[in-house]
C-alpha cells in the first residue's frame, strides 16, 4: 500500500486522537499515557488494533553543526523492538501480525520520528511464514534517505524465560539472548531458534549466519537475572556491539567490567525492549553515525561500532581521538589528542565524564549549560587504552558514546 506522507500522518494523529477519546481523555494524547486499545487507520483502512500504551511523543533533534565538520549524520532509532509478548500462530495471524508490524514502523517514523527501526521478534516463537511477513514489511518501510527497517530477530537461550525463551532441557545453559541483524532482506537467514538442535548453541548460531559483512549480533541485558549473558560466548567477527541499555537499566558496569575490561573490543546500543510495537519507549535508544541514511551505510556503521547509546534522543555526542570517531581502534601510539562535543536538546548537563579503562579521569560540571566541549591531550605511553565519554542530564536522562580503543595487543603502529 502506498500513502503520501501527510496521508499517514492525518491517519496515525486521527486514531491516536481517536483512541484518546474512547477512552475518555479530552487532551492530546501524549498527556494521557494511558490506553486500553489503540485502533491505527490509515486513509481510512485499519491495519492495527494493539492493547498499548499511546506512546509520549519524544521527537530527535536535528543535530547541530560541530565546530568541525565530520564525516558523517546522526540518525536515531530503536533496534530492539517486539510487537507482542506472545507470537503464536493465533496471535500472529495474517492480518494482526502484519498490521502490528506496520504499526511498529510507523510508530517509529511518525510518531518518535525516529530514522530507523530494527524489529526483533523472538525467533524461538516465529513461524518460518511469519519471518517472512516481517522481511516483507522490512522492506515495505524502507525508503532510502527517509526511513530505513533493518531484518532482525531475537536469539534467545536462557533458562528464566522457561519454554518462551529457550528449550525445555535441565541441562540447557544460560549463554543469553543476542538480536541478530541483516544487512538486507536478501542476506537474511531462515529464522535461527535456539530450540532447533542445530542452532542451539551460540557456535552453531555463528556458523549458521551468513558473512560478517552480512549479519551482526548484539548481546542485551547482560546482568538480568533471570537471563544472563555469558562473556566467554564472545564472537569477535559478529558481537561487534552490546546494548548498555534498555527498560530493565544500564549494564555499564558489566560492560566495563567482563566487557571492555576482558578486551572484547565492543561498541554500544541502546535499545527499548518493549514488547509494545513502541520503539523508543522508554529508555533505550542507538544513535547511528553514518554518512547517509540507507541499509548499507547505517549497517557499515554498526560494523564499525559507529553508534552510542541515550536514554532518550536528545543528547548529541560527538566523540573523537586524534580526529578518528568512537567505535574506532586506533594503532598504536605514546599520546593522543581527544575531544568531545555534547550537546542536550531537552535540559541542562550535570555531568560530563571522559572514561579512561573503566575510571572516570576527567569530570565537566557544566552548570546550567545545555553545551560541552573539551579537548585534552592525554600521555599514555606504551598502555592499552579504551576511552568513552558520558553523559548525564539534570533530568536524569543519560548517553554512552562507544569507546574508542589505543595500543590494543596485535594493532600495529
Ligand atoms: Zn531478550
Ligand atoms: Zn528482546
Amino acid at each position: 500500500m502506498q500513502f503520501s506522507r501527510t496521508e499517514l500522518l492525518k491517519g496515525l494523529a486521527a486514531s491516536l486522537m481517536m483512541a484518546a477519546l474512547l477512552i475518555g481523555c479530552q487532551a492530546t494524547p501524549a498527556s494521557c499515557p494511558e490506553t486500553e486499545s489503540i485502533e491505527t487507520t490509515v486513509a481510512g483502512k485499519v491495519f492495527a488494533t494493539l492493547t498499548a500504551e499511546v506512546p509520549t511523543s519524544t521527537p530527535v533533534p536535528a543535530p547541530t553543526p560541530t565546530s568541525a565538520p565530520v564525516p558523517y549524520n546522526i540518525y536515531f532509532g530503536d533496534l530492539h523492538v517486539h510487537t507482542s509478548r506472545i507470537h503464536t500462530t493465533a496471535a500472529f495471524h495474517e492480518e494482526f501480525g502484519r498490521g502490528a508490524l506496520r504499526l511498529a514502523h510507523l510508530q517509529a517514523r511518525e510518531v518518535t520520528q525516529h530514522d530507523f527501526i530494527a524489529v526483533s521478534n523472538h525467533a524461538r516463537l516465529l513461524e518460518d511464514w511469519m519471518w517472512q511477513v516481517t522481511l516483507e514489511v522490512a522492506d515495505e518501510f524502507t525508503e532510502e534517505g527517509v526511513f530505513v527497517s533493518i531484518p532482525a530477530f531475537e536469539w534467545t537461550a536462557s533458562h528464566g524465560c522457561g519454554e518462551h525463551c529457550s528449550p525445555a532441557r535441565p541441562d540447557y545453559p544460560d549463554w543469553g539472548h543476542r538480536n541478530i541483524y541483516f544487512r538486507n532482506t536478501e542476506s537474511a537467514t531462515p529464522l535461527l531458534r535456539c530450540t532447533d538442535p542445530s542452532t542451539d548453541t551460540p557456535q552453531e548460531l555463528f556458523q549458521a549466519l551468513p558473512g560478517a559483512d552480512l549479519a551482526i549480533t548484539i548481546p542485551h541485558h547482560t546482568t538480568a537475572a533471570r537471563h544472563p549473558f555469558d562473556w566467554s560466548t564472545v564472537n569477535a567477527d559478529y558481537d561487534q556491539l552490546v546494548e548498555i541499555v534498555q527498560r530493565r537499566g544500564d549494564y555499564e558496569a558489566d560492560i566495563v567490567e567482563n566487557g571492555w575490561g576482558m578486551g572484547h573490543v565492543m561498541g554500544i546500543v541502546g535499545g527499548s525492549d518493549n514488547h509494545i510495537a513502541a520503539a523508543g519507549q522508554p529508555q533505550g535508544i542507538t544513535a547511528i553515525l553514518a554518512p547517509e541514511l540507507t541499509r548499507d551505510a547505517l549497517f557499515d556503521a554498526l560494523l564499525s561500532r559507529h553508534s552510542y547509546a541515550t536514554t532518550h534522543g536528545d543528547i548529541i555526542l560527538h566523540f573523537f581521538a586524534d580526529e578518528e570517531i568512537q567505535g574506532t581502534v586506533l594503532s598504536s601510539r605514546e599520546s593522543l589528542q581527544l575531544s568531545g562535543e555534547i550537546e542536550s536538546k531537552s535540559g541542562a548537563i550535570s555531568l560530563v565524564e571522559l572514561v579512561d579503562n573503566g575510571e572516570a579521569s576527567v569530570t565537566w560540571e557544566p552548570g546550567q549549560a545545555s553545551s560541552l566541549r573539551f579537548e585534552r591531550t592525554e600521555q599514555i605511553g606504551e598502555e592499552s587504552h579504551y576511552y568513552y565519554v558520558k553523559v548525564t542530564l539534570e533530568n536524569g536522562h543519560q548517553a554512552w558514546s562507544s569507546p574508542i580503543w589505543v595500543n590494543l595487543p596485535g594493532v600495529a603502529p
